[in-house]
């Protein structure tokens, strides 16, 4: 009997390290890949000390060239991937009066092309094995839209046009493809919020607590294993009830 291996991109920190963890303790072989060496190296100690196999991988999801090599030679040295998880996400916060084409076109690149970059690359050998899962972090910001984030927005309302389309793709090769829509989740992404802000966000949420990385590694690994094999297509909130 073999591992599943788990390609999460991203890893290296925040939400992305939290779903490896928690996908190498239900069993599965991680390829931890972000695009600096050491900090996935840290990750992938952390993983091989409670007794899980990791390798490491510098992905730089903008780069077609780093995610083809990437994916080529995990397929190579693993011969599988059969969970990927599009994680890597940045923000470049301003109204969109005034926002720069460059801080539109980088958050577009690395959190909806890189998520259809790695996608491509992955569903090839999915389809030969008749199994795979792809599972894209989306955000609530996606679904509700957010003053100050329209080029985040966008790029996570596109993920979730990417996922309901890759579903009904590939439904037939025994491929599910879901999102996870977060909500307001503590890391290194939200941690210099302003304070009103952060108390003006935490009033919206009826369950009254931030997010952990590991609420949503939990739904991770709920759509990555056997029990999801009848969700394709789907966006699961995980934002305590701040968007319904
Ligand atoms: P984070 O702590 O800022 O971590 C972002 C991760 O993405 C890091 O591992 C970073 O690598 C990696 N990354 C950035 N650019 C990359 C690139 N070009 N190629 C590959 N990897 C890259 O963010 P987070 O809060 O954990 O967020 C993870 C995902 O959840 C993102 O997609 C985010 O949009 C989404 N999300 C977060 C929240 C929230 O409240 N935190 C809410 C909704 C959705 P380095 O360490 O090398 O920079």
């Amino acid at each position: 009997m073999f591992n599943r291996v788990a390609f999460v991109t991203g890893a290296s920190r925040g939400i992305g390290r939290a779903i490896a963890l928690t996908l190498c303790r239900a069993g599965f072989d991680i390829v931890v890949a972000s695009p600096e060496i050491e900090k996935n190296e840290e990750v992938a100690s952390e993983i091989r000390a409670c007794s899980g196999e990791a390798v490491t991988l510098n992905l730089d999801v903008t780069s077609p060239e780093s995610v083809k090599e990437g994916f080529a030679k995990t397929l190579k040295d693993k011969t599988r991937i059969d969970v990927l998880v599009n994680n890597a996400g940045i923000t470049r916060d301003g109204l969109a009066v005034r926002m720069k084409p460059s801080d539109w076109q980088l958050v577009l690149k690395v959190n909806l092309d890189g998520a259809f970059l790695c996608s491509q690359q992955v569903l090839p050998s999915m389809m030969r094995n008749r199994w795979g899962r792809i599972i894209n972090i989306s955000s609530v910001v996606g679904q509700a839209g957010s003053a100050g984030q329209a080029n985040y927005a966008a790029s996570k309302a596109g993920l979730i046009g990417l996922t309901k389309s890759l579903a009904q793709e590939m439904g037939s090769r025994g491929i599910t493809v879901n999102a996870i829509a977060p909500g307001y989740i503590a890391t290194d992404m939200t941690k210099d919020l302003p304070d009103d802000l952060k108390q003006k966000m935490l009033a919206t949420v009826p369950l009254g607590r931030m997010g952990l990385p590991e609420d949503i590694a939990s739904a991770v690994k709920f759509l990555a294993s056997d029990d999801a094999s009848y969700i394709t297509g789907h966006v699961l909130a995980v934002n305590g009830g701040m968007y319904m």
